[in-house]
C-alpha cells in the first residue's frame, strides 16, 4: 500500500469521515494543517521561533504557508522515519501548495509512494448533503441528505421528528462551495493527473461503498 495518500474532495463528499477511518483502520499518520496549528496555538512549550511564526502569521506579516509547510513537512517525516504511512486530508488548497508537498516528497525519496484519491461529488450534491441533512429533535441523531432519506421523517432510533438543520447557514455554505467546490479543485486534481498519481472514486455513494471502492484501489 502507498505511503502518502492524499485525500482530494470539495465539501460534502465524506473526505474527513474517511480520513478518521482510514487513520484508524491503517495507523496512519493524519495531517490536518487545521489541527498542527491549533496544536502550536495550544502548546505553552512550543520551539519559540514556531511561536513567533504563528504570532506572525496572525498579525498578517507572514504568508500562512510558510508556517503550515515547516510543521506538516516536520510532523510528515517523524511519521515516515518511524515507518509509518501518513493521510494528508484537506492540506492542499491550491496547485502551488500541489507543487510544494510534491517537492518535499521528492526530496523525502517517497515520491513513488503518493496516490492521490479524488472523491468525485457534484457541487449540486454537496449543496443538498450540506443544507439538507435532518436531525432528531429528541436524541439529535444526524441523517446524512440522500435522495432516500429525504423523504424520512422520523428518526431510526426513537422515532422522535427530524428536522432540517437550521444552523447550517447556506450563505456560508454558498460561500465555502464557491472557493472550494468543483471550479476551485478542478486544476489541483488536473495537476495528480499530469504526475499520474491519481485515481477517482464515486463520492455520490454511501460512505460504506465509498470506503470499499478507496480500499480496494488501494489494494487493502
Ligand atoms: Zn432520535
Amino acid at each position: 500500500m502507498k505511503k502518502v495518500i492524499i485525500l482530494l474532495g470539495i465539501p460534502g463528499s465524506g473526505k474527513g469521515t474517511q480520513a478518521r477511518r482510514m487513520t484508524e483502520d491503517f495507523s496512519y499518520g493524519h495531517i490536518s494543517t487545521g489541527d498542527l496549528l491549533r496544536a502550536l496555538d495550544a502548546d505553552d512549550q512550543a520551539d519559540s521561533a514556531d511561536k513567533q511564526l504563528l504570532a506572525d502569521m496572525k498579525s498578517g506579516n507572514l504568508v500562512a504557508d510558510t508556517l503550515i509547510y515547516k510543521l506538516a513537512f516536520r510532523a510528515i517525516s517523524e511519521y515516515l522515519s518511524e515507518g509509518k504511512g501518513i493521510l494528508l486530508d484537506g492540506a492542499i488548497r491550491t496547485v502551488e501548495q500541489a507543487q510544494a508537498y510534491q517537492e518535499f516528497f521528492k526530496e523525502q525519496g517517497v515520491e513513488h509512494e503518493v496516490v492521490a484519491i479524488e472523491m468525485t461529488l457534484s457541487d449540486d450534491t454537496a449543496w443538498k448533503r450540506l443544507t439538507k441533512r435532518k436531525v432528531c429533535e429528541e436524541c439529535g441523531y444526524i441523517l446524512p441528505y440522500s435522495p432516500d432519506n429525504e423523504k424520512k421523517t422520523d428518526c431510526p432510533d426513537c422515532q422522535g421528528n427530524l428536522i432540517v438543520r437550521s444552523d447550517d447557514n447556506p450563505d456560508i455554505i454558498k460561500k465555502r462551495l464557491e472557493e472550494q467546490g468543483n471550479a476551485a479543485l478542478a486544476p489541483i486534481v488536473l495537476f495528480y493527473k499530469e504526475q499520474g498519481v491519481l485515481v477517482q472514486v464515486n463520492g455520490e455513494q454511501s460512505i460504506d461503498a465509498v470506503d470499499q471502492d478507496v480500499r480496494q484501489l488501494l489494494g487493502v
